[in-house]
């Protein structure tokens, strides 16, 4: 277990490029959130879905995880489809919708510039993903989405990357849980292709076989 907490505090100065652009957006548009964006979801939950970094004019924006962008429609509509909402998700935060048995985090807390985080960001941002991993005692499985996920989440459990690649569809057990990866479900990635609606929903059939075995 650590000490540090499982949720940044939203004006987090860890990361002093990524701060940097959070407080030009906050110039430029003061009624957005513009900070670490927190996890959202269940306390209880079994399955972590555990995304990149917050969108520009998506999490950023609504201070929510992939709400109000292109990704967090085929998410929501996903996890909708799967029995994980409760209500209606409706691109904003206050919409009243909630998340049951399961949680959405970041690897990285705060938007970073083009939707790229650097190496140094994704470790300064890592013990909050390990704490958040830690506070969640029915947690069974870790859901990455695209390899920076995947590869912040294995070095976050102590695993080697050597032995634990990123692939759509991986499995790997961590201590009776299971880490699964899929791409990212990134408007680029659906737009070429490369991941489908049916690819990204046979990753949540699968998610949801291992919760409920
Ligand atoms: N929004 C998020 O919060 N995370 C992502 O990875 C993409 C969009």
């Amino acid at each position: 277990m650590t000490n540090f907490p499982a949720e940044a505090p939203k004006d987090c100065d860890l990361c002093p490029r990524l701060r940097g652009f959070i407080l030009e957006q906050q110039d430029k548009h003061p009624d957005w959130f513009n900070g670490a964006v927190p996890s959202f979801g269940d306390a209880a939950a079994e399955l972590l879905v555990i995304g990149l970094a917050p969108g520009l004019t998506g999490a950023n924006r609504t201070g929510r995880p992939f709400t109000g962008d292109w990704a967090g429609d085929l998410l929501y509509q996903t996890l909708d489809k799967f029995g994980f909402v409760q209500g209606t998700y409706d691109k904003r935060a206050d919409d009243g919708m909630t998340l049951k048995r399961a949680m959405i985090t970041n690897a990285v807390r705060c938007v970073p510039p083009q939707n790229k985080p650097v190496g140094a960001e994704i470790n300064q941002c890592r013990p909050f993903l390990k704490s958040r991993i830690e506070a969640l005692p029915k947690l069974k499985v870790m859901l990455c989405l695209g390899k920076i996920s995947h590869d912040s989440t294995i070095r976050t459990l102590g695993l080697k990357l050597s032995q634990h690649g990123f692939g759509h569809g991986t499995e790997y057990d961590y201590e009776g849980t299971t880490i699964l990866s899929s791409y990212h479900c990134s408007r680029y990635n659906t737009n070429t292709r490369r991941l489908t609606e049916e690819m990204f929903e046979d990753i949540f059939a699968r998610a949801k076989e291992l919760i409920d075995a």
